[in-house]
């Protein structure tokens, strides 16, 4: 399942599901050869997409969304879809490292300080043996910075199945996406500070602190100074926002919705007659995976009388592939109600308004509120 959570989608595997997905992609993008990106979502990282529009829209075309943050996990349970497991990058990567020995698939590491990859790739070899490192290098701050092609020949050269880039978020995740076309990697993570954790560098909270959801306390702890500013945002940011959000996407009326399509040439009409919510998005992805890539998409929300925060995520991955492929996705005659929503939800910036639709997209009168992808 997949939500919205204030403007980033969240994926609510627990970490075998996640691990399950990953090798998924894996075989997924060396069959089609594209390049998924994947990210593990803390706190800090969502208030980064809600400053940054490049930050949220690779937040929200991500293939996978893990969270990486209590707080997540709390907005998730607040909003009635409930992330299983809070899963983080520094407990992924030496999960993933077991399944990767057996499978044969094939990592490399980019990031961390000078040695500490290297070691990080040795400790995970050493605890899975026939585990595949097939790269490790730790750039200079200068080179990445300066688009070094060094870096990327040498991931080319050395062909992994999954590329970890450890530059701290967001840096790594922009890395990733300004790169993906060229990499031919099928899966790329922004893992932070993972290698650090596993070669002991930075230490973790015993599990029963991370378990009742005070890691973050322990961090400040060790380093208030860079890290007070971080949490007290944090503090003041989420509670609000939630509730925000929570207000304007429950919903306890009856779960019906009705999804109709027109064509004409590239453009498909879709039409939404009752409520987008958890137990009926599927209808509106079942569309998604029959429409071309390419398609310029309307939907038509005017009968569209709620959306929570599980059909906000289908309508995003369906704007995300029709854009990635080519196309647009468009909103005509949404409700008030709806764009009240969408607002909470902080997408509006991502449904870019639109007064004026594109040629070939037909406005009734009054003028309809049109809301467009923005990239
Ligand atoms: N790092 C890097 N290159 C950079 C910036 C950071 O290799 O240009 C590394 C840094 O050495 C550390 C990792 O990125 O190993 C993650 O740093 P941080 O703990 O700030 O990331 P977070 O987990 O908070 O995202």
């Amino acid at each position: 399942m997949r939500l919205i959570v204030l403007g980033t989608v969240i994926d609510t595997d627990d970490m075998r599901q996640t691990l399950d997905r990953l090798v998924e992609l894996v075989a997924d993008g060396r069959a089609r050869r594209i390049s998924h990106q994947i990210a593990t979502i803390n706190a800090d990282f969502l208030v980064h997409a809600t400053d940054d529009p490049e930050v949220q829209n690779i937040l929200l075309g991500a293939s996978h969304a893990t969270a990486d943050g209590m707080p997540l996990v709390w907005g998730s349970r607040l909003l009635g879809v409930p992330v299983t497991e809070r899963v983080t990058g520094a407990d992924l990567v030496p999960e993933f490292a077991a399944v990767a020995a057996r499978k044969q698939i094939s990592f490399y590491f980019l990031g961390a300080a000078e040695g500490v990859a290297q070691q990080a790739a040795d400790i995970l070899i050493r605890d899975n043996p026939g585990l595949k490192v097939v790269g490790v290098d730790a750039p200079t701050i200068e080179a990445v910075s300066s688009r070094d092609p060094g870096i990327l020949q040498r991931i080319s050269d050395a062909d992994p199945d999954v590329l970890f880039v450890a530059f701290g978020a967001p840096k790594q995740d922009k890395w990733i996406d300004q790169n993906l076309s060229q990499l031919d990697v099928p899966v790329c993570i922004g893992v932070g500070g993972t290698f650090d954790f596993i070669t002991g560098r930075t230490t973790r909270a015993p599990v029963w602190i991370r378990r009742i959801g005070l890691e973050w306390l322990h961090r400040l702890c060790n380093e208030p100074r860079r890290l007070w500013r971080r949490y007290f945002r944090d503090l003041t940011y989420f509670p609000g926002a939630f509730f925000r959000q929570w207000r304007a996407v429950r919903y306890n009326g009856p779960a019906e919705l009705t999804v109709s399509t027109s064509q004409a040439k590239d453009q498909i009409t879709v039409d939404l007659d009752g409520a987008l919510v958890q137990s009926t998005s599927d209808r509106l992805r079942a569309v998604m995976a029959t429409t071309q890539p390419g398609s310029f998409v309307v939907i038509d929300a005017r009968n569209l009388t709620h959306v929570d925060s599980v059909g906000l995520a289908a309508l995003v991955d369906f704007a995300v592939a029709a854009r990635k492929t080519g196309g647009s996705l468009v909103w005509e005659n949404a409700s008030t109600k709806v764009l009240a929503a969408i607002d909470a939800a902080s997408l509006t910036r991502f449904f870019r308004h639109c007064a004026a639709p594109a040629e070939d997209l037909t406005v009734d009168q009054p003028p309809s509120v049109a809301i467009g992808h923005s990239r």
